[in-house]
């Protein structure tokens, strides 16, 4: 009696009602805690779980090293980041004023969440796709629409704008997605944002796997949202660094409820480095594409296996007659952490794109496994 309506007990602690049967976010178990599992060395664990880069910015570290000594982490960062902002604008083409910077790609879809959605709201997610959707919705007490993907894994264009009402406070398009690996065609994105009241955010996380962007309609569509981020193409998924691009007054709306100072000026420094580097990026991001191709050819020999193709830097898995579970467990056994997507997608794991020596010995290991003669490793 002495509680109000919006709020629960949970153990000891109050809730607020809306998540009352949440589902928070899941991860595979850190590679210190698989190596003690296992008996195995830090070392040997290969993470293909999180469409993490294979490769280590080494160079960019060493220059970073050498400035720590004089880096004024006594002080705030520029609270607007505007040498980043600058970075991001040369690399995009957009005015610095059409950026938004966050701590990851992450940040940038909990602050559009917190500036778009409450209670009464609703969010329409393109399914399955990168559950932060869905969380970030959920914790602004948002009511979640999933509108289910085509077999393909093509956005269903019709079901979207079916879904949509006066009470739809954002859309959500993932491109190339997490975990299908396709992408959305920039005249379906368009048609979207044409007919829809709410803004409508784009996550580009995989962007530089494809070169496929909606970036050229946001001086025309001031209601579309596109998320990026420096955590895969750019190798800088420990530093946490990502960014929205959308019209000025968006940002300007983005900007009121971001928090002021959520990047360290570490970061900052690596993330400017990074985009000043995109010779050393787009040799990456080739070296993927290509082991991608590899990758996906040989798990497609394998029989049993089915491989979708893929824009990104993972590779979707369908098994016909083996339990994906076990196949992930045994994997991971032997050092290989996968994504199990279980209760998203059946039978399903998503494997990211390792380097050229990791991925050959993935293809042995799970090969032995999947065709039942383990022993042979
Ligand atoms: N969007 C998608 C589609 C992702 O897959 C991920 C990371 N798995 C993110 C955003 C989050 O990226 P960040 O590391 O920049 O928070």
């Amino acid at each position: 009696m002495f509680l109000s309506v919006a709020w629960f007990w949970f153990g000891m602690v109050l809730l607020k009602s809306s998540l009352r049967n949440f589902v928070p976010y899941s991860w595979e178990a850190s590679s210190e805690e698989i190596a003690r599992k296992y008996g195995l060395k830090v070392g040997q664990i290969v993470r293909m779980d999180l469409n993490t880069s294979p490769y280590q910015p080494r160079r960019w570290l060493r220059s970073l090293a050498a400035k720590l000594p004089d880096m004024p982490v006594n002080l705030y960062p520029d609270t607007s980041y505007s040498r980043f902002r600058e970075k991001v604008s040369a690399y995009t083409g957009l005015n610095s004023d059409m950026v938004l910077v966050g701590n990851g790609g992450d940040e940038c879809i909990m602050i559009a969440c917190q500036a778009f959605l409450e209670k009464g709201l609703n969010a329409v997610i393109s399914s399955p796709t990168y559950s932060y959707f869905r969380i970030a919705a959920e914790i602004n007490s948002a009511e979640v629409r999933l509108v289910k993907r085509k077999p393909d894994g093509s956005d269903d264009v019709d079901n979207i704008l079916q879904a949509m009402d006066k009470n739809t406070g954002a859309i959500f398009l993932c491109s190339p997605n997490n975990p299908t690996g396709g992408t959305t065609p920039i005249q379906e994105i368009r048609k979207i944002a044409a007919e829809a009241s709410c803004p409508v955010i784009v996550d580009e996380a995989y962007y530089e796997y494809c070169g496929k962007t909606a970036a050229s309609l946001l001086n025309s569509y001031s209601n579309i949202v596109v998320v990026r981020t420096l955590s895969k193409a750019f190798s800088l998924a420990g530093a946490r660094v990502g960014y929205a691009l959308a019209a000025e007054e968006t940002i300007n709306i983005l900007n009121k409820v971001r928090p002021p100072n959520s990047l360290s000026i570490i970061s900052l420094a690596l993330a400017e480095k990074a985009l000043s580097q995109h010779d050393q990026v787009r040799k990456w991001v080739q070296a993927t594409v290509e082991e991608r191709q590899k990758l996906a050819s040989n798990l497609r020999s394998i029989p049993g296996v089915v491989v979708r193709e893929s824009e990104a830097n993972f590779l979707l898995l369908t098994f016909k007659n083996h339990d994906a579970a076990k196949i992930h467990q045994k994997l991971i056994e032997r050092g290989f952490v996968t994504r199990h997507l279980g209760n998203i997608l059946p039978n399903t794991l998503r494997v990211t794109v390792a380097s050229a020596t990791a991925n050959k010995k993935f293809i042995k290991t799970f090969r032995s496994i999947v065709e039942g003669t383990e022993h042979a490793v």
